[in-house]
């Protein structure tokens, strides 16, 4: 078998879901397990509605569900749905206005947050459902709560990967008897049945959890790009497209601003070898992007792709009385510990430490803590931006070429990954796209 996540712009109106509809009935041999996201910008509309509801506001509260009611309402219109196929939609609806009520002026959390999130890929599986259906397809739909259990971290809940293996089961007989099956990507459920999320963009994630549940011969991530590329084609147009890459190369990307794919994606398959392949919903003809332990390049470019992550915050920790004292490193991670804020880039000098977060919301109490440690500093609207190639440690001059590509921008950070596939550093957020076009004007001089 083989599992097709479709994404947001993918599933985003009545022409894109023919689209998937055309390209999983041509792939029906290989027994499809299908993976869908909420249609686009739906689940930003589901956050701004959990802080109305918040907020109270109970007509802004119907305004809002209306919208979202109207734009389904069209897809279904325009796929031609049957009523009897768009009856689960209305359900969907009323349970929505129903969590709505009974939150109303209650203070968002975590966990209503998630009950709220999710209901955008329950509404786009039963479009994609009704028009398959609707094209005579052989089709069930699969609520992927029964399988994807997950611990009660809401908002990036971790999934509990044998439990997932096991109760995944039950859909190869329905595979093997030759009818896709159309399930959500993004949502999941603790033991207890409550609904949880694996945090934003997490349907890729959800896809490579049942492929690996399943024991797929390959992951299809189809999107609204050709695959991989050697920068984000919207900040560099003339961005080519990458044949194939490593897992270590993909995640490193991911991680550091690549939103093509989600950065967990690739965990659950590198064990199994189950490959990934990105492709292009609206050029299917295209061969997209393999990402595999592997990819037999050898001659490969040291350099395969730069990104750009925004919205950073760096935190710089000087304590000059710790020179030569150990016990420094480990009592700051203890305070970022404690509070669970995660760290992602990392520099250290003997008495001076830079580090960098994505969510800031508990960052007041870590400062105040990481003062018993030593002088703290904190630059907020900051950016990430990484080189990434499994060839960047071998090939020498690469950090020097990197450097004088941007001369002229501050950088404030440096770390050369731990892994030996990236170069990763710090600029202004506002810098950031001009350093990506230098960089890749740089490294990819025969596209620029
Ligand atoms: P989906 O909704 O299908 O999950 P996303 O919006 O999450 O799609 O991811 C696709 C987007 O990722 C593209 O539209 C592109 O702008 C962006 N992107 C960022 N970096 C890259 C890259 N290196 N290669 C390809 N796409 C990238
Ligand atoms: N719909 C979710 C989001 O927008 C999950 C996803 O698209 O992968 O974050
Ligand atoms: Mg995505």
């Amino acid at each position: 078998m083989i599992v097709m996540k479709f994404g947001g712009t993918s599933v985003g109106d009545a022409a894109a879901i023919e689209r998937l509809v055309t390209i999983v009935a041509d792939a029906r041999a290989e027994q499809p397990l299908v993976v869908v996201s909420a249609m686009s910008k739906i689940t930003n509309a589901l956050v701004a509605l959990d802080d109305l509801i918040a907020a109270g506001d109970a007509s802004a509260i119907e305004y809002a569900i209306a919208e979202l009611e109207a734009r389904h309402a069209v897809a279904a219109d325009g796929l031609q749905l049957a009523a009897i196929t768009q009856a689960p939609i209305g359900e969907l609806f009323a349970a929505l206005r129903q969590a709505a009520v009974a939150g109303l002026s209650q203070p968002s959390s975590p966990e209503r947050r998630d009950l709220i999130c999710g209901f955008g890929e329950l509404l786009s599986s039963r479009l994609v459902v009704g028009a398959f259906d609707a094209r005579r397809v052989q089709v069930e739909w699969f609520d992927a709560r029964s399988a994807i259990t997950t611990d009660d971290h809401f908002g990036a809940a971790i999934p509990r990967e044998s439990e997932i293996e096991a109760r995944a089961q039950r859909l190869l007989p329905v595979l093997t008897a030759g009818r896709v099956v159309v399930t959500q990507g993004f949502i999941g459920a603790t033991r207890d049945g409550v609904p949880t999320t694996l945090g934003r963009g997490g349907s890729d994630f959800s896809a490579a959890l049942f492929g690996a549940a399943l024991g797929a011969s390959r992951v299809e991530i189809w999107t609204d790009v050709d695959g991989l590329m050697s920068a984000d084609p919207r900040v560099v147009p003339e961005a080519r497209l990458l044949a194939s890459a490593t897992y270590d190369e993909a995640a490193e990307l991911a991680a550091f601003g690549a939103k093509v794919l989600h950065p967990a994606t690739q965990l659950p398959l590198v064990e199994a070898g189950i490959p990934i392949v990105i492709r292009n919903t609206f050029a299917p003809e295209r061969p997209g992007t393999w990402i595999r332990a592997d990819d037999g390049e050898e001659d490969a470019l040291p350099v395969r792709s730069i990104s750009f992550k925004p919205g950073v915050t760096v935190v710089q920790i000087r304590a000059p009385r710790m020179l030569g004292a150990y016990g420094f490193l480990r009592r700051i991670f203890e305070v970022f510990e404690r509070h669970e804020v995660v760290v992602d880039v990392l520099a250290t000098s003997e008495v001076s430490v830079s580090l960098t977060v994505d969510d800031v919301s508990r960052l007041d109490a870590v400062i105040r803590d990481l003062r018993l440690v030593g002088e703290v500093g904190v630059r907020a609207q900051r950016g990430v931006i990484a080189v990434v190639g499994r060839g960047i440690r071998e090939t020498p001059g690469i950090a020097a070429r990197v450097y004088t590509a941007i001369a002229d921008v501050n950088v404030e950070m440096i770390s050369q990954g731990a892994s030996a596939s990236n170069l990763t550093f710090i600029v202004k957020e506002a810098d950031g796209p001009a350093v990506v076009r230098a960089l890749h004007r740089t490294f990819f001089p025969e596209v620029a």
